[in-house]
């Protein structure tokens, strides 16, 4: 059988650096010299082939202009590769992911993001496991096709749906969550695929969507909100959307002035999409009454998506340019795997 052809693809973050010998500063990592640095690359039945953003970046500094840019070197490389691997930082990983998954329509093909906490070319990193496995679950068949064929996360032997986590911890090489959703494989002496967690394969053609539109405002709620910053921020010119962060199952004060800001926002058609705070569970509009009156004026229920994925699902409905009523129905619906239908 023919090897599996992966593209790599260095976006920045600590994996891809290494210590300069003579200063002991950490610089980037010379993806041309790859298999020198990672000799354990000679010793897969795969060809890799990399590319470097000229200028890495810490993944703080993500943008939807790096998404639009990951997306199209996806687009371009598609038929000439089986599966890509993007080394991006931990940071923000959880938000690449997520916009990638809703980029990338109809994917059929792995798109593997990992990372690590310690640089590569760190005795005790992390990177190497999480670099090699990516790599091999990125080429990994069942007769002739792609095993995953969705975009995942790669970190700390799970593999997870990368619209589903979140970083939760900033120190442990087991930095990320996905509490609402299963890992879809686990390194262990072999890989072990959770084959009912994977997402079907679809034989339509790749479609990519490379509009993305950023006008959201996030609100985290907290008791006691501050009546004048709060509705400020709500009336801020241009916003088209706003994620309300929530208390539990999607629960909110149900005080006059803010019910009615929600409301008159709504009015003018601004898309309000109620996430919660909480980090497994999911919003139910109407459990309890601090959630009914979000529910009576047209706040869009967010299920149990992530808040990284509500962000990314946003930007990318948002640069559809859909109609307000079918951009809401979308919001609700399960697109990619990222919420569960109750
Ligand atoms: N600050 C780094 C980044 O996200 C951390 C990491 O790479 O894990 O780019």
């Amino acid at each position: 059988m023919a090897k599996s052809k992966i593209l790599l693809i260095y976006t920045g973050g600590t994996i891809g650096m290494m210590q300069d010998v003579k200063t002991g500063s950490l610089k980037p990592f010379d993806f041309k010299s790859l298999t020198n640095q990672v000799p354990e690359l000679k010793k897969f039945d795969v060809e890799l082939s990399s590319i470097s953003f000229e200028k890495p970046i810490d993944s703080s500094n993500m943008h939807k202009d790096v998404w639009v840019k990951l997306a199209n070197i996806i687009k371009e490389k598609y038929n000439k590769f089986d599966g890509f691997v993007i080394l991006h930082g931990s940071d923000t990983m959880s938000f690449t992911a997520s916009a990638l998954s809703f980029m990338l329509e109809n994917l059929s093909k792995p798109v593997i993001l990992t990372g690590s906490q310690l640089p590569i070319g760190i005795i005790r990193t992390d990177g190497k496991e999480n670099l090699i496995t990516a790599i091999e679950i990125a080429a990994a068949k069942h007769k002739g096709k792609s095993i995953v064929q969705e975009v995942c996360i790669y970190f700390e032997y799970k593999l997870y749906r990368g619209n589903r986590t979140f970083k939760y911890n900033s120190e442990h090489f087991d930095a990320f969550k996905s509490p609402n959703y299963p890992f879809l494989a686990e390194a262990g002496v072999e890989i072990q695929y959770n084959e009912r967690a994977l997402l079907k394969q679809n034989k339509k053609a790749l479609k990519v969507h490379a509009e993305l539109d950023n006008s959201i405002l996030v609100l985290k709620l907290f008791p006691g909100l501050n009546e004048k910053i709060t509705s400020s921020l709500i009336n801020t010119k241009g916003i088209k959307a706003i994620i309300i962060e929530t208390f539990g199952a999607g629960n909110a004060t149900t005080q006059e002035w803010f019910v009615n800001e929600l409301k008159s926002a709504i009015a003018k058609g601004i898309v309000i999409l109620n996430v919660t705070q909480c980090h497994e569970g999911r919003v139910v509009q109407g459990m309890y009454e601090t959630s009914s009156q979000l529910k009576r004026i047209g706040v869009v229920s967010g299920h149990d998506i992530t808040y990284e994925s509500a962000v990314a699902k946003l930007m990318f409905l948002l640069g559809q340019k859909l109609p307000v009523k079918k951009l809401k129905d979308l919001l609700e619906k399960n697109l990619r795997g990222e919420i569960t239908s109750s």
